[in-house]
């Protein structure tokens, strides 16, 4: 397939399925025992045309695979094959794979996905979808799954003969694997699509988040620093993990991100730290009271002069 053909079609990935087209979608939920005709290989008439004109979001365990089999720091990685994008209808900020001037994929070459044994997880998953959605926004509220079909017209893994579960399926393309690794990540993006508008992260909580789910070279530093062993309650053992297992250092920065953005307890903070910032707290308390009396003895005596010279006259 030319170039030129495959820029005309407009590919619907997507990491969070229901922002996909909807005209392209079975209107049928599917579970993991619900079946799918299809079948995707080197001898389809389409191969690779599903790799162009596409955004894929990468999540933390994708930067991690790829660039492990590319041999990349993060910084580099970054540099030279993501784009930074907000995550769909959040305010957060992540990466998704940079196209090459033909709108193509980096990695997609004549014969196939140049890196497929570590693609990223939205490549596994098409042409399913999944729908994860979190009630509210709240913590421990249970998440409701259920899949379906994106059917493509430029698609033709749809006409071959092959049967499988949604089960399977997920077994064959590794998704499960990809799954249990991102499935925390996914939760505070998903928490945080339920808030809607209704509130927006500070600038440096975005920074934060941006550092943890791309670069975790950064974010290791960050955890090493003096201020952060002087913030939170770790464990030597698990803190001599961190060190040298990044799998580790990213489910960790989950649960850090959770703590930092949601307020969950699964990172503790010193308790000294908790005094000095209530402390803190209170001083600006204070402060502003002390402020406001000021600004009112202010004013109530610009209103006596007023009086006084009203009288006057
Ligand atoms: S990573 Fe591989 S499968 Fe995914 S779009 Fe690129 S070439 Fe295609
Ligand atoms: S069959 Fe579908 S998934 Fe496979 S290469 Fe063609 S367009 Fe992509």
């Amino acid at each position: 397939m030319s170039d030129a053909k495959t820029n005309d079609i407009n590919t619907n990935k997507s990491l969070f399925g229901t922002d996909n087209n909807p005209s392209n979608i079975v209107p049928s939920k599917l579970s993991l025992d619900s079946k799918i005709k299809f079948r995707c290989h080197p001898k389809v008439s389409c191969f690779t045309a599903c790799c162009g004109n596409i955004n894929i979001i990468l999540t933390p365990f994708d930067i991690l695979r790829i660039r492990k089999e590319l041999n990349l720091p993060a910084d580099e990685f970054l540099l030279r094959f993501t784009t930074p994008v907000f995550l769909e209808k959040t305010d957060m900020p992540g990466v998704k794979l940079h196209l090459d001037e033909n709108g193509r994929c980096p990695f997609v070459t004549e014969k196939g996905c140049t890196i497929y044994q570590h693609r990223p997880t939205t490549c596994r998953y098409y042409p399913v979808g999944m729908s994860f959605f979190h009630g509210a926004g709240e913590e421990g509220a249970t998440a409701e799954e259920f899949y379906f079909l994106v059917q493509e017209e430029h698609c033709k893994g749809h006409n071959e003969d092959q049967v499988m579960t949604i089960r399977d399926w997920r077994k064959d393309q590794g998704i499960d694997e990809s799954d249990a690794m991102n499935r925390e990540w996914m939760e505070l993006v998903m928490r945080r699509k339920s808030f809607g508008q209704q509130a927006t992260l500070s600038e440096s909580a975005q920074k934060i988040f941006f550092m943890a789910s791309t670069d975790l070279d950064k974010f290791r530093n960050f955890v090493m620093s003096d201020s952060f062993k002087d913030t939170y309650e770790l464990d030597q053992t698990d803190m001599a993990e961190l060190e040298k297992d990044d799998v580790a250092l990213m489910k960790f920065s989950f649960k850090y991100l959770a703590s930092s953005l949601f307020g969950t307890q699964d990172l503790k903070i010193k308790e000294d730290k908790i005094k000095e910032r209530s402390a803190k707290m209170n001083m600006t308390r204070d402060e502003a009271e002390q402020r406001a009396e000021k600004v009112y003895e202010e004013l109530v005596k610009d209103k006596e002069a007023l009086l006084a010279e009203k009288k006057a006259n």
